[in-house]
């Protein structure tokens, strides 16, 4: 790749596919591109097995039976296939979902859709670090609600919510627990049983597997979770996903979940340190820089940050050198401040003055050190440019 490219820390965005994931996809484009439901041939048999090997590989990343496990196109369909199918099936159960504020747009809108189709929907506040708290879910719980979705990891500021606390009292009450881990997946270890999930949506390319293909975990145990399918079709994915599978994307979303499965502790330790590193390096040269998101519980590779009087986009625009995104990669369409951050009470000034900071696996100790020196640099120049900053700085 070109030297003159961009620091890539991105990768809450998306992340750069493993070589060793291209590497393992690329015979699934050769000479083994059957169908996987082609069973009658050998191309469909080989399809088949390896599309049943990578079921495993993802099954084993959660703890769940492979069974269990079904192939979407990512995450926003995997979350739409949960809150959607569920809201389906269990309406005459009840007509209740919670969920929280701070979620991704794809549960949010599937909610939003399902509220303007006559379902209750309690949208629950954060903590001003995102955190939802287990005992507002237990609060919020009535005898017709039917699903509580909240993620597991922020995509924006990388807080991690009490998963497991919450699938325990979900468990207790009888209802039926979502969570998205298109985030969390692979970056943090997560457990179907231990933490009490129903469903779970995971993505690849948030994970170092390619764009386009995720799965839903549906438990089929204790309890057997039932849905209503979003795609009909040839009845592949037993009949809630119909569509030829998507061969080579699944064969390298497997090995990236194996990949994460092994790399995940020490790579977490790593990271952690780079962004430390990054965020020290920042907030001792430059005043009035807030961490957004939790000290502690949050992503390993997530740094978050508010530089006072200084606006994301200018940020963005002189920072030339590095990728990074303001507020949710999702809306910078738009000039809305990220609703991430209101939702933590931050005000105009510090929620349009944010920058997201995502590390990943092939980033340096090295980037990290021209990273500290650019923002500081930058933030430096602009504060300088900035009236208000220059009078609050005379206080
Ligand atoms: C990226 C992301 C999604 C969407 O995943 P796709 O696979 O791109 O559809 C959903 N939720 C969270 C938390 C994400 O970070």
């Amino acid at each position: 790749m070109a030297e003159d490219r961009p620091i890539y820390l991105d990768n809450n965005a998306t992340t750069r596919t493993d070589p060793r994931v291209v590497e393992a996809m690329l015979p699934y484009f050769t000479e083994r591109y059957g169908n996987a439901a082609s069973l009658t041939h050998r191309f469909g048999q080989e399809a088949n097995e390896a599309v049943e090997q990578a079921r495993q590989q993802v099954a084993d990343l959660i703890g769940a039976h492979p069974r269990d496990i079904l192939f979407t196109s990512g995450a926003t369909e995997s979350n739409n296939l949960a809150l959607k199918g569920v809201a389906a099936l269990y309406r005459s159960k009840g007509d209740h979902l919670i969920t929280a504020a701070t979620e991704h747009k794809a549960v949010l809108d599937p909610v939003r859709r399902l509220s303007r189709e006559g379902f209750h929907i309690t949208i629950l506040p954060v903590d001003p670090y995102g955190r939802v708290s287990v005992e507002r879910v237990a609060q919020a719980l009535t005898p017709r609600t039917v699903l509580v979705s909240i993620m597991a990891a922020n995509n924006e500021i990388g807080t991690l919510q009490p998963i497991r606390a919450i699938g325990r009292l979900c468990k207790e009450r009888g209802v039926l627990f979502h969570t998205d881990a298109a985030q969390a997946a692979g970056k943090i270890p997560l457990d179907v049983e231990d933490m009490g999930i129903d469903l779970l949506s995971l993505s690849a390319h948030k994970m170092y597997g390619p764009k386009g293909v995720g799965a839903l975990y549906v438990r089929r145990r204790d309890p057997c979770v039932r849905l209503g399918p979003q795609m009909d079709g040839g009845g592949q994915e037993r009949g809630l996903r119909s569509g030829t599978a998507n061969v080579p994307g699944i064969v390298g979303f497997g090995v990236a979940c194996e990949l994460c499965r092994h790399e995940m502790a020490s790579e977490a330790v790593r990271l952690t340190e780079l962004r430390e590193r990054l965020r020290r390096g920042i907030q001792e040269q430059l005043e009035d820089v807030i961490l957004n998101g939790h000290p502690t519980e949050r992503l390993p590779g997530n740094l978050n940050l508010s530089f006072a009087h200084v606006k994301g986009e200018a940020l963005l625009t002189a920072l030339r050198d590095v990728a990074v995104s303001s507020g949710s990669a999702c809306t910078t369409a738009s000039l809305e401040p990220s609703y991430v951050l209101k939702a933590l009470g931050l005000d105009d000034d510090l929620a349009y003055g944010s920058i997201r900071f995502g590390l990943g696996r092939f980033n340096t100790a090295d980037e990290v050190e021209t990273v500290v020196q650019e923002v500081v640099r930058v933030v430096r120049y602009l504060r300088a440019l900035n009236p208000l900053h220059a009078m609050a700085s005379l206080q």
